[in-house]
């Protein structure tokens, strides 16, 4: 008898741990890529419908990726935008964002410490974390940083790599150290390859898409006319001489941006390979993204502040381990800052309860599950777009208008302002955008989004800010 309920006992114990297994025997959490690539706008890649060849490596991974069709993200600017990314919050809740626009101040501030970022929650679940950025906007002093074992901008000279490639021994080690350690790694990459001014692609790459000089305006940095006074910036000088009325100006522009696309697709290739010769691409978690898009005078303007289909229509393409789901292509509206919680859950590690991004795995998992319609904020928080149906309407005053209403159905690139002659959505859109503003507000005062102790501008992340355009 004894005997029996020994056995039964041990028994029980083993199918207890077979269905609980304890943390150690959990099955093995794969290694995270996340390369964001700044300013890149969706449709000018081949995969999501460009005809020029900007992409070959990028198309080849959607092959083996989820695709997801109509991705925006929740701030056409570079703090805000990959802010939301890392903490799941809407930009007006969690306050981080490029504050140079308020006020000419530089807002440093920090994320507040009470709300947790996907670093830390992966660091808490066994991962090594190292982060390879672009500076600016995402450097540490904005809290970026936190749950990183590394976070360090310039060394991976992103900009170097088409010569060099041992700007990314960085990378090989921390992957070679996380196959040692048997420990995943999560890795954020980062970098500014596309964004303006539009002149780190190598030569190759700008003659490609530029066979012709087709104006008198630089293809490369030695061509950058000189300084009208000492403190006259890079951005400055390019767009210096550029007149938008000018339609071979215009090509010229949009074909150096394309240029620095097919770089940060060379860039994606290239780490790509490093993962292949490693043996680790096929079980890691590959994901790409961009954490905004660029404007080309389709609204009479240029760069990335405004709430358009071309500063928020973001790629986002998700390979899971053995290619899971390879191919899929998701058609509904979705936001960009949903893949923190989507990738908790497809790991297993409970999200934060005040997150307000949604995991997109029911959807995945073709359950009855429409995701939220995205929303966007422009950088102060007072504007806001909202999808509704084929419906897009912003309350953000620009270019003489006081808002916008486009039919993305009969009208995609959104050349028709419906709110001008008015329309009968309008009233109940306009309440719509207000109340949500109203609630973001609310939660942004419970939260305290942005309290830490700024960490002040030092001289070299100013200069980081210049060369971007930003101050
Ligand atoms: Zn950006």
């Amino acid at each position: 008898m004894k005997h029996r309920l020994f056995a039964a006992v041990v028994l029980g114990a083993a199918l207890l741990l077979i269905l609980n297994p304890p943390v150690a025997q959990r099955p093995e959490r794969p290694c995270i890529v996340l390369m964001s690539i700044d300013t890149l706008r969706a449709d000018h890649l081949g995969c999501y419908g460009y005809p020029l060849a900007t992409s070959p490596q990028i198309d080849a991974f959607s092959r083996e990726s989820v695709q997801f069709m109509q991705a925006y993200s929740q701030a056409p600017s570079t703090a805000a935008s990959h802010m939301s990314l890392f903490t799941g919050m809407l930009p007006p809740v969690h306050g981080v964002t490029n504050t140079h626009t308020i006020d000419n101040h530089t807002d440093l501030r920090p994320l507040s410490p009470a709300i947790p970022t996907l670093p830390e929650i992966l660091k808490i679940g066994g991962y090594l974390t190292a982060g390879f950025h672009g500076g600016g906007y995402v450097a540490p002093e904005f809290g970026f940083g936190r749950g990183f074992d590394l976070y360090v901008h310039r060394a991976i000279q992103w900009n170097r790599l088409w010569h060099n490639d041992k700007t990314l021994s960085h990378l090989r080690s921390w992957l070679a150290r996380s196959r040692r350690e048997s420990k995943p790694l999560f890795l954020f990459l980062h970098h500014y390859l596309c964004h303006d001014p539009y002149l780190k692609a190598p030569r190759p790459l700008v003659d490609r898409f530029l066979p012709q000089l087709s104006a008198a305006l630089p293809r490369s940095r030695q061509d950058l006319p000189p300084r009208i006074h000492p403190d006259e910036s890079t951005p400055a000088r390019f767009w210096r001489g550029v007149d938008k009325d000018n339609e071979s100006h215009r090509r010229h522009i949009v074909a150096m941006y394309d240029a620095g696309v097919a770089y940060s697709d060379f860039v994606f290739g290239r780490v790509r390979r490093i993962l292949e010769e490693l043996k680790m691409y096929d079980r890691s978690l590959v994901i790409l993204l961009s954490d905004h898009g660029e404007e080309f005078w389709e609204h009479g303007d240029i760069l990335h502040w405004r709430l358009f289909r071309e500063t928020l229509h973001v790629p986002l393409l998700v390979k899971f381990p053995g290619a899971a789901m390879a191919g899929k292509k998701v058609d509904v509206p979705v936001r960009m800052f949903d893949i923190m919680p989507t990738l908790l859950e497809y790991l297993g590690i409970p999200q934060p309860a005040k997150v307000q991004a949604a995991s997109l795995m029911p959807r995945l998992r073709e359950e009855a599950f429409t995701p939220p319609p995205p929303a966007s904020f422009s950088n102060g928080f007072d504007s806001v777009r909202i999808l509704d149906g084929k419906f897009a309407y912003s309350n953000q005053p620009s270019s003489g208008e006081t808002e916008w209403l486009f039919d993305g159905a009969a009208d995609p690139l959104e050349k028709r302002n419906l709110a001008r002659a008015g329309h009968p959505l309008l009233a109940r859109l306009r309440r719509l955008a207000t109340a949500l503003l109203m609630e973001q507000k609310k939660l942004a005062a419970a939260y305290k989004g942005r309290d830490g102790q700024s960490a002040g501008l030092d001289s070299d992340l100013r200069k980081q800010l210049e060369n971007l355009g930003y101050l």
